[in-house]
């Protein structure tokens, strides 16, 4: 089977969140035998009723950090993938401030929701094994101390997720060679923000790595990028990566030799 990637938003950071105009709901991984659910923020259980995918089919969740544009579905998901909490299943991976709490940050997900999966709380550079893929913890300089991006290896190649952060130094090497890159761009060119990537910095980062990916796609974005598209033809012109944004229904199928790029339920104008 091929791997796909659905997403069931495209915004982030706070204003993002509350107007709920983009989506907030993450995006998930699908395998042969993994359905992975990252970072289901707010919405996430709605999105994918309204594109009619299924949620018990869940069996792991990845929360990258301590902020409720990542988290607060989780919890709902982890009721989904363990059947109401009946069963022993799935896996959940995220970080200490998410499962144990760190500093001001409390345990976003309740020890009861974590009784019934098997949980890895991961270290950048520290590895999980789930069922057909793996998944890399990645850093990340940003308001969370503990957060993670991740890097997830599929038998049709690796898919990376910055998560929050700004640019730093590692992860050219991080996501060299993945396939397709989500990056969390929150704001749009000239727009510099302590603890996020501009555009400017995606473009640094494309143009430091190796190997560039076949497919970016800009996630988690802020009020201010009022026009995605536009700001996806700079990143484009100044790297020459095949860039899009991210959007409620958006779906990536990769296959050995290509990328085919859809969209599930109704496409709407930007
Ligand atoms: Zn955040």
């Amino acid at each position: 089977m091929h791997a796909e990637i659905i997403f069931l938003g495209a915004g982030g950071g706070r204003w993002a969140t509350i107007t709920q105009n983009r989506g907030t709901g993450g995006f998930r991984i699908h395998t042969e035998k993994t359905n992975l659910h990252i970072d289901p923020g707010p919405g996430a259980l709605v999105r994918m009723a309204d594109l009619k995918l299924i949620p018990y089919y869940t069996n792991a969740i990845f929360i990258s950090h301590d902020h409720p544009d990542h988290y607060t579905d989780a919890e709902v998901m982890i009721e989904a993938m363990t059947y109401g909490m009946t069963k022993n299943i799935g896996y959940i991976i995220s970080n200490i401030s998410v499962l144990n709490g760190y500093e001001k940050y409390e345990n976003a997900i309740s020890k009861y929701h974590q009784s019934k999966s098997e949980i890895h709380i991961l270290n950048p550079k520290e590895s999980a094994n789930i069922h057909d893929i793996e998944l890399i913890a990645t850093p990340t300089k940003h308001g969370d101390p503990k957060g993670i991006g991740c890097r997830v290896k599929t038998n049709k190649g690796d898919i990376g997720y910055t998560s929050d952060t700004e640019l730093i130094e590692p992860l050219k090497d991080c996501f060299d060679g993945v396939r397709v890159l989500v990056a969390n761009v929150v704001r749009k060119k000239n727009n510099k923000l302590k603890g996020h990537l501009c555009s400017n910095d995606l473009i640094d980062l494309l143009n430091s790595m190796k190997n560039k990916p076949e497919l970016v796609v800009i996630n988690h974005i802020g009020v201010k990028m009022t026009n995605p598209i536009k700001e996806c033809e700079y990143i484009k012109d100044n790297t020459s990566v095949k860039i899009i944004p991210a959007k409620i229904g958006l779906k990536i199928e990769l296959y050995d030799k290509r990328i085919n790029i859809s969209y599930l339920g109704k496409k709407t104008e930007e």
